[in-house]
This record gives C-alpha cells, structure tokens and sequence, in this order.
C-alpha cells in the first residue's frame, strides 16, 4: 500500500508538559534528519534507540529546542511504518514550529485518528481494536480504562474469532455434505451444527450481558439533580464533585454552553448535566420550575430527587416525583441535621421501588451511602469479579444483536427440519455480522468516519 508520511502533535497541549511530535511513513527519519542536529544522524542510528540533540532550522540555522527524539523502524511500530517521536518540553510556540519545519520538509498533517488508521490498515490492529482506541482517549474512570485497554489488546476480537470459526467449521462440514450427498452424514452435520450455533448463540449473548455495563463506563450516566429550590442541590452537587475526581467539558454546540460533569463515583461514571442551572444563582433555580425540570428529566438516565427534611412534602415535591417516574432515580432527604417535618411514610409511598438515602450535605453526612446506592443500582455490586470483555460500543451492540437474530434463525430451522442449505444461509450471515464487529466486512466509509473521531495525533 502507497501511503504517504503523515506528522502530527500527539500529546495534549498545555504549560510545562512534554509534548511529542509524531512521524509515520516511509520518509519519517529523513525528514526528521533534516532538522536534527546530535551526535549521530538519524539514519545512522539503531532502531527503538532514544536520541538527544537539537532540532534546527537548516535554513536559519537557529536552534528551536533541546530534544529526545525516538527512532522506531517498520515493522514493529504502531502503524508498522517507520516512526519518529520528537519529545520536546513544551511550550506551544516551539512544539507548533517543530510541527511547521516537519511539514515543510515533505510531510503531510495527519488528520483525525490517521495513526490509528494506518495501524488497522497495514493490519497491525482490527477495527475493535482501533474502536478501543478511541474509547482509551474518551475513558473517564480507571475501569473504563481498563475495558478500553482489553478491547485494544484484542480480548473482544479473539472472542468474535473464536465463535467465526466454529461457524466456519460448521459450514465446511455443510459443503462436504452438500458435494457428497452419498456420503450420509447428514444427521452427523445437523447435529453438529446445533451444537456449535448453540455455543456462539450463548456466547453472543453472553457479550451482550455486559453492554448495560458497558456503555455506562464508556459513555457515562447522564445524571440530573432535581428538587425545590434551597432544598440543597448545589451542595449535593459540590460534595459529589468535591469528593470524586471531576472533569469538566463543555458540551459543544449548544447556544447556551451546558456545563458537563464527570465525576467517578466508585467505578461509575456520572456525566452530570447541569442543565438545570444548578450552577447558576439560585434565583434562576426559582424559574426554573417544574416544567423545566420535566425537559431536563426526560434525556436523563437517573435522577436525583433531594427533599428537604426539614419541611413538609409540598405539591412540588409530589410534582417533581410524578415527572421523574419511570427513570432509575434515588431519593435524597437531605438537612437531617434540622427537625423533622417531612412526612417519611409518604416518601416512602411515592419512591416505591427507588432506594431513599438520607443526608446531611452541610456536615458531610450521608454522602457515602449515596455513592453506594448509585454503584449498587447499576452494578447490582457485581463488577469488579467479571471480566473486563465488555461490549461497550453501540455499533458492536448492534451487529452482535443482529448476529443473535440470525444464528438464532438458524437454530429454529434445524429444528423446523429445514434443508440444510436454507441454515447455511443464517449460519453465513452470523459470520458476515460477527466479521463486521472486527472490521472483516466493512465499508472504506465506515472506516473513515470511524477514525474521524479521533484527536488529533492518535
Ligand atoms: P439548592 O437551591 O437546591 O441548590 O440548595 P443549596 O445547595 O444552594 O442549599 C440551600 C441552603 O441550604 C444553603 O444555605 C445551604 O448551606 C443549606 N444546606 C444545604 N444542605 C444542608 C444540610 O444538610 N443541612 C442544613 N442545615 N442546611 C443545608
Ligand atoms: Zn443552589
């Protein structure tokens, strides 16, 4: 494959951090060569060595930064091209020059994710492997991390493969039946092709078991806090972001700029949307009403109801609890501190099933069983003893959900007594879908648009 040299910075830019310019392609160490000054040159140089010297402008001659630069020939590398990593201290300015003098001496900028591409495409990777990836950058707690990591070390792609070669199997055993129909081993092949499509069947299912789980720890739980004014949701919010590490984005696109907060609640990653204004004075709080609370409900994956201990249950109240039914939701007492006025049988009556934790925000109390009560209700505790093969990407859920479908069909007409031919079809089409999820099948378009989501530089 023709494939051109591609550079990109591929660490985050901020004060003081090391940044690293990436090369790949046939001329990476040449074009690094030219603007390397050290002890030896770059193509003289052993590969997988670390070398100190200085990147110089050859027109100018001026010395632009002191440098480690990493020297990484093809084939073992990321993109299985020849490699270069120019680790500079930092510093926009001189980072962006590197990146400048590096494009202007033959290479091109990578666009979004293109690393990562070339490594799917000299097939170094297979696509969930790369879809791994993607999901390393995004991971916004150390388990999301880790399933990220397992998909990008192939622990998803070796499960798939294992179940397409049963099929596959299966299917050479159908051809032979079908070429030597004298040779009478039809009950032999039916029974046989029950067996294997019961196996991938349930190891299909088996994955989908953990796409719940899985899309929660990628994606994150849309969390809202909802309650009357002054009943403590501010507090509420400032203790969980205070407790857990936060990390702020701001949800691009939206005329007014939505606040998100991730914070890690024991392994759960809550996307806590401040759509509500919780943030904002607690004046708009008061106009934000109950209609607004409706909106903000309805695109939320669990609610947080805070009730004010300290008072009665309020028409309010009842309101927000009739608007949030339906969605998981935990029920929060806060101000315990304070006397009593709040009527608990009748809290109880309108939580129903959803668990009632109490808290005191203002002296810290309560938090921990709160924290509990979200990791119980959406990893029923089990997490940590499973392993960490989770489904996690809503194109995977699809195929695997399509892929059920089939073999599944397929199960129906063996016992239907169907010709076999007609099961070959559905057994065919599970090993199409299931090649699908580590990119055996798929479409040039689909893979650009995958790789797109990249930042840049990976
Ligand atoms: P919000 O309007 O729902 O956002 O409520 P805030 O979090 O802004 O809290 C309203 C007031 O209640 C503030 O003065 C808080 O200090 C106070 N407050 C919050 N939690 C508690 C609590 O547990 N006990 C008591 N006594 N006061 C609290
Ligand atoms: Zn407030």
């Amino acid at each position: 494959m023709e494939m051109d040299t591609i550079a990109a910075i591929s660490t985050p830019m901020g004060e003081g951090a090391i940044a690293i310019v990436r090369i790949s392609g046939d001329e990476a160490v040449n074009i690094a060569d030219l603007i390397y000054q050290g002890k030896k040159s770059l193509k003289e140089v052993e590969t997988h060595t670390i070398n100190y010297g200085y990147i110089v402008d050859p027109e100018t001659n001026d010395k632009i930064e002191e440098v480690m630069v990493s020297v990484l020939l093809a084939p073992k590398t990321f993109t299985k091209e020849n490699i270069i990593e120019i680790n500079c201290h930092g510093g926009i300015i001189s980072v962006n020059r590197i990146l400048q003098l590096i494009i202007s001496h033959g290479a091109r900028l990578a666009e979004p994710g293109e690393f990562t591409k070339r490594a799917f495409l000299n097939g170094r990777i297979d696509l969930s492997q790369a879809e791994g990836v993607i999901d390393l950058i995004r991971a916004k707690t150390d388990r999301a991390m880790n399933v990220a990591m397992s998909q990008l070390e192939g622990k998803l792609s070796k499960r798939i493969q294992k179940s397409r070669q049963d099929l596959l199997e299966t299917v050479a055993h159908v051809e032979v039946n079908i070429d030597y129909p004298e040779y009478d081993a039809e009950e032999m092949t039916l029974a046989l092709l029950k067996e294997k499509a019961h196996d991938v069947k349930a190891d299909i299912e088996n994955l989908l078991q953990t796409a719940q789980q899985g899309k929660i720890l990628r994606d994150g739980l849309s969390t809202v806090i909802i309650g009357r004014p002054n009943v403590g949701k501010s507090s509420l919010l400032n203790n969980l972001v205070h407790d857990n590490k936060a990390i702020v984005t701001e949800i691009a696109g939206t005329t007014r700029d939505v606040i998100e907060e991730y914070v890690n609640v024991r392994g759960v990653p809550l996307r806590l949307l401040d759509t509500a204004g919780i943030r904002e004075t607690d004046d708009v709080v008061e106009k934000i009403g109950v209609e607004r609370s409706r909106k903000v409900v309805g695109d939320a994956e669990l609610v947080l109801l805070v009730l004010n201990y300290n008072e009665e249950l309020t028409e309010s109240d009842e309101e927000l609890f009739h608007i949030s039914k339906g969605k998981e939701r935990i029920i929060i007492i806060n101000k315990t501190d304070l006397e009593r006025k709040i009527n608990m049988e009748r809290v109880k009556q309108l939580a129903n099933e959803a668990p009632i934790v109490s808290t005191s925000l203002i002296k810290d109390e309560g938090v921990d069983e709160l924290e509990e009560a979200i990791k119980v209700l959406f990893f029923q505790g089990d997490i940590e003893t499973t392993d960490l093969t989770y489904v996690s990407n809503t194109r995977h859920i699809t195929l695997l959900q399509e892929a059920l479908r089939s073999v599944s069909e397929a199960l129906e007409a063996i016992d239907a007594g169907l010709p076999i031919d007609m099961i070959q079809i559905d057994i065919t089409k599970t090993w199409e879908l299931l090649g699908e999820v580590i990119g055996e099948s798929v479409h040039e378009s689909l893979i650009d648009q995958l790789f797109s989501q990249f930042c840049l530089g990976k």
